[in-house]
């Protein structure tokens, strides 16, 4: 299970892309791992399809373990941990554990 779900804006903790922010694409609860726009970009080496032809560098976003993001809350911009309440809908929703506030 993972608090952070596709669209959240998250900050990262570790790796070479510590203390930057972005946006994220996807989720693979499973794993534990989540893809953030533009971060963590790894490179892939394309051989030729044909010979005569170049290989191509592609990049792409890698995948970073959930435990290493934490979500920045769209209501005080600030990093946080996403609790969770029942609203007076009976809906379970995520809150921001600084402001108190929901999120998304
Ligand atoms: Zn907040």
């Amino acid at each position: 299970m993972t608090h952070i779900k596709k669209g959240d804006m998250v900050k990262i903790l570790s790796g070479k892309d510590r203390t930057k922010t972005g946006k994220v694409l996807s989720v693979d609860g499973q794993q534990g791992k989540a893809i953030v726009e533009g971060r963590n970009i790894m490179t892939r080496h394309e051989r030729p399809k044909k010979s005569g032809q170049k290989g191509q560098k592609v990049q792409f976003p890698g995948a970073i373990n959930i435990s290493n993001l934490t979500i920045i809350c769209p209501n005080c911009g600030k990093p946080t941990r996403a609790g969770s309440k029942i609203d007076d809908k009976s809906v379970k929703v995520r809150i921001c554990k600084k402001c108190g506030k929901g999120i998304k």
